[in-house]
């Protein structure tokens, strides 16, 4: 065989043009701030294993119930990470089961649904306006059914108290008691503050509904003993492995031992084929780091770095989502300044600050939502501490400023607003402090 075949010939060399684009977003990712409340840097021994021979292998089934030949030491690998996860969660075996092959959290939700619920059976999760995930069953105002899972599930959301941001529980309750859902839901992927686990499990039983946690956005905190447990409640916790996790793009299901069969069923054949068994095996490497102390003492900082980011906001005047945070993000509010979260997303863009707009308590809108969400899970793991989140409030005050005086000068309109970016003399001097603020730190991967 020709060793300098096209099967072994390096990746610059049989595609530049990907290569490159490699290149620039690994710049991007080392001279911008990331602060999306979902993103994180995985380690290089996660990527490795990303790319590897594992992403040949068909292996529809589960190990020891293969449709295909030659899985004998993926079997191995499926096992493997499956005992790392359910021994990271402190789960017992014969308990709770898991199953680690879900492409990615949307799909692990549908299977919990497809599992556990007929279709039209109802659901209540946490409203996409108050911090829950679009498949937690959102439609539109207008009653749009927008999520695969509000078109073949019947959903009532609940809320978040439009006034002090927290969920609303005596309101689901009544809610549930008319509604009487199937499934109850809790977790989000915009919410500041701890749930009432326990409290959720009562107005479940009340029901006779089957309590689901989606702990996608801090199940790193929940593994690091930062963050309470869903598990002693719920029946099936959900979570993605690409957030606070910091592993591989991949969703996990875990459910309580009598639900195996029919969540086993639902993720394959039922929603799935072959799982990515490459994911799988970076999976693996990311659950063992995470049972390290290091991953412990690095949840706990990106605690600390969302709490000091969220003081260091309130000093210069902001108003946050519930005043605060107990988590991994914290949501601002910037209705108070008259900014909305789209142009304040426009602007950090344009100086390489990477947020995303968000609706907060209150708003009516996603698409014209009054804040952003900011995550501290990514910067973390560059080594930044609280005084490093204290510069980057400073950067973020400096960014909303800038956005207002543009905002004076060319009204209301966003597309008016974004024209003016291009060429900003404040905009290009914030980015270049930006680069030159992240260049100084460290880069996992
Ligand atoms: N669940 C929650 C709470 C999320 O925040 C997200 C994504 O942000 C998902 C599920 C969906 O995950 P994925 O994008 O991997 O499908």
């Amino acid at each position: 065989m020709d060793g300098g075949g096209l099967g072994n010939r390096p990746l610059a060399e049989v595609d530049p043009e990907v290569s490159a684009l490699i290149a620039k977003e690994k710049q991007r990712q080392v001279y911008g701030l990331e602060l999306i409340a979902s993103e994180n840097f995985t380690s290089r021994a996660v990527m490795d294993a990303l790319g590897s021979c594992f992403t040949n292998k068909y292996s529809e089934g589960y190990p020891g119930r293969r449709y295909y030949g030659g899985t004998e030491v993926v079997d191995e690998l499926e096992r493997l990470v499956q005992q790392r996860a359910l021994e990271l969660f402190g789960l017992d075996a014969a308990q709770w089961a898991v199953n680690v092959q879900p492409y990615s959290g949307t799909p692990a939700n549908f299977a919990v649904y497809t599992a556990l619920l007929k279709p039209h059976d109802r659901l209540m999760g946490l409203g996409l306006s108050s911090g829950g995930h679009l498949t937690h069953g959102f439609y539109t105002a207008k009653g749009k059914r927008v999520s695969a899972t509000s078109i073949y599930f019947e959903s009532l959301p609940y809320q978040v108290d439009p006034h002090t941001g927290y969920v609303d529980y005596d309101r689901l309750e009544q809610l549930a008691l008319l509604y009487r859902p199937r499934l109850l839901l809790c977790g989000a992927s915009a919410y500041p503050r701890e749930w009432d686990y326990a409290r959720m499990r009562s107005i479940a039983d009340a029901v006779g509904a089957r309590l689901m946690c989606d702990m996608a956005h801090y199940s790193g905190m929940v593994a690091a003993g930062e963050l309470a447990s869903p598990f002693p409640y719920c029946d099936v916790v959900t979570t993605t492995t690409h957030k606070s996790l910091r592993g591989p793009r991949q969703g996990v299901i875990f459910c309580r031992r009598e639900h195996e069969q029919e969540v086993n069923e639902a993720v394959f054949p039922g929603c799935q084929g072959g799982p990515h068994n490459a994911t799988m095996a970076a999976l693996g490497v990311a659950l063992r780091e995470a049972a390290t102390p290091e991953f412990r003492a690095y949840q706990k900082q990106v605690r600390a770095n969302a709490r000091a980011l969220a003081a260091a906001l309130l000093q210069r005047g902001y108003t946050l989502v519930t005043g605060g945070t107990d988590t991994h993000l914290v949501m601002w509010d910037l209705r108070p300044q008259g900014l909305g979260g789209n142009k304040m997303q426009k602007l950090c863009d344009a100086c390489d600050i990477t947020l995303n707009m968000n609706a907060v308590a209150g708003d009516t809108s996603a698409l014209n939502p009054g804040g952003v969400r900011i995550g501290t899970p990514a910067l973390t793991s560059r080594g930044f501490v609280e005084g490093d989140f204290e510069q980057v409030a400073e950067l973020l005050h400096r960014a909303a400023q800038v956005a207002l005086q543009i905002q004076d000068r060319t009204g209301k309109k966003l597309a008016d607003f974004e024209k003016a970016l291009p060429g900003n003399a404040a905009v290009q001097q914030l980015r270049d402090d930006v680069h030159n603020f992240a260049g100084r730190f460290g880069m996992p991967g």
